[in-house]
């Protein structure tokens, strides 16, 4: 950012709740059939139709707003937010204003600026407000680009999908933070599953509200809001346009206007859509279709039990508990099922360190080769935890330990079956490798010679001829000694 200059960046994030009926009626939630397929009475907004609400929303509903500790309002209100538009058939959003589902809430994560390549440069525990998380129904959708540029079509099969619009409070300061914390709200709905968090379909959708202000000044500059970011690297690239063309805007003397824009992923810019409408401008009123929403203290506590523990909280704990690194935790705890498995695999090896690694490098590549997902793994974490043991305990090298791996991963076979099937212990036995070593030295006079004429670094060669011959079964370690002895003999 340039000096002198803070940015103001709070955020609206539409969560799609997985549900298997929409809203307000029967209609299946399903996506991709044909246009219009997935409508009645209620959600075509036909006369006389009465919305009735759908628990599992609310269900999902609370799950999501525990999980990023909002507090929940024992009665809320739904609202009727009056709108014209071709895809909205009733001519108004059944959503929450004055008294919404859940509101005050706080979450603690990790956030880092990003160097030019993209990667995190140094993660840091902030603090970030949320200011609610209100339930409301979606609109359709209208399609322009048929073909007949005369004529546009409106499909209503997502008239009336759940949505949780949870909004932040201005705490972001950068773009970065603004990435971190939809990456993170993201995988929270995820891993409990209340939304599946497709930002390319719609499931998630963002809107960044953004201003700048001069550093130091408490007063907040007026801001823009970009509608509509489907993905998590156009958010980040939008706020910082944003961020830019507002600053350079100030400096010329010019004005930041309240306005909509919208982002255009080909020129990288952001441009106008509309200037805003007041909030008063919907004239909202409680839906008289629908009574208060009221939910118990036991069902909230219900909810609250069932919450597990959640993957921001995981995350910082293994870098904690297992001192992995915040990029090494963050890829573990991106599925619950990859989380349970490397803890499982790390508690049988009692070596953490190596059960990361193995699951970070080799496990998770062999997955995606095969493009399956952990759950559909082999190997059992308890047989990767052996396999690091009879590393640990000298039983096999490393350089088998892959291949026996790589064996494992096809046939699911216990590592101790198949180290024994093919013989693979590792010679740690010193007569052996001694053996083999005069062997070594015997079949190559003439490196021996220029190691003793002080070439050592051709010990590297010795040892890595020795190996070879032993079919990758010595024990380097050992190898390495006793050549030492014999070479400097
Ligand atoms: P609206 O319906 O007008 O978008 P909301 O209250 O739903 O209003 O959302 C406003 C969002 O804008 C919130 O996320 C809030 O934190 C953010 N915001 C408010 N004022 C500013 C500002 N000056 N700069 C940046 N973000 C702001
Ligand atoms: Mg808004
Ligand atoms: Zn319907």
């Amino acid at each position: 950012m340039k000096e002198g200059w803070e940015a103001v960046i709070g955020l609206e994030v539409h969560a799609q709740l997985n549900t298997d009926s929409k809203i307000f009626c029967a209609c299946s939630t399903s996506f991709g059939e044909e246009p219009n397929q997935n409508t009645c009475p209620v959600c075509l907004g036909l006369p006389g139709a009465l919305p009735v609400l759908n628990r599992q929303a609310v269900n999902n509903a609370g799950k999501a707003a525990l999980a990023i500790n909002l507090k929940i309002n024992p009665e809320s209100i739904f609202s009727r937010k009056n709108y014209f538009y071709p895809d909205l058939p009733k001519g108004y959003q059944i959503s929450q204003f004055d008294r919404p589902f859940s509101e005050h809430g706080q979450v603690e994560i990790l956030t880092s600026e990003r160097d030019e390549g993209g990667r995190p440069v140094d993660w840091q525990l902030r603090r970030f407000g949320i200011t609610r998380a209100h339930i409301e129904e979606d609109a359709g959708k209208s399609v322009h680009d048929i073909g007949d540029p005369t004529k546009s079509h409106v499909n209503l099969n997502r008239a009336g999908t759940p949505l949780l619009e949870i909004v932040s409070e201005p705490d972001f300061r950068t773009s970065w933070e603004a990435y971190d914390y939809v990456t993170f709200l993201r995988r929270t709905l995820q891993y409990i599953d209340v939304c599946d968090g497709n930002m390319e379909e719609g499931n998630l959708r963002c809107d960044a509200n953004v201003s700048v202000r001069p550093a130091g000044r408490e007063k907040f500059g007026t801001r823009a809001e970009i509608k509509n970011l489907n993905s998590l690297r156009f958010l980040q690239k939008a706020i910082d346009y944003e961020i830019d063309r507002q600053i350079a805007l100030i400096e010329a003397g010019g004005e930041v206007v309240q306005e909509t824009r919208l982002w255009n992923e080909k020129e990288n810019k952001t441009y106008t859509m509309r200037s805003k409408e007041d909030a008063h401008d919907y004239r909202y009123f409680p839906e008289p279709d629908l009574p208060p929403l009221e939910v118990s203290q036991a069902w909230m506590e219900q909810l609250r039990a069932e919450l597990p523990e959640l993957p921001e909280a995981r995350r910082q704990r293994f870098i904690r508990q297992y001192e992995l690194s915040p990029d090494e935790a963050f890829t573990l705890t991106g599925q619950r099922e990859l989380a349970d498995y490397f803890e499982e695999a790390a508690t049988t090896a009692g070596n953490p360190r190596a059960a990361a690694n193995w699951v970070l490098s080799e496990l998770l590549r062999e997955l995606k080769n095969a493009s399956i997902d952990i759950t559909r793994s082999k190997i059992s974490a308890g047989s990767l935890g052996s396999l690091i043991k009879l590393i640990d305990d000298q039983t096999i090298s490393g350089k088998i330990a892959k291949d026996v791996f790589v064996d494992m991963f096809a046939t699911g076979k216990a590592p101790e079956e198949i180290v024994k099937e093919k013989g693979l212990v590792q010679i740690t036995d010193t007569s052996a490798i001694e053996k083999v070593v005069d062997e070594v030295i015997g079949a190559n006079p003439k490196q021996f010679e220029q190691y003793r004429s002080g070439k050592t670094a051709l010990l590297g060669f010795f040892v890595g001829q020795v190996i070879k011959a032993t079919g990758g079964k010595a024990n380097p370690q050992a190898v390495n000694e006793i050549l030492k002895s014999r070479l400097d003999a």
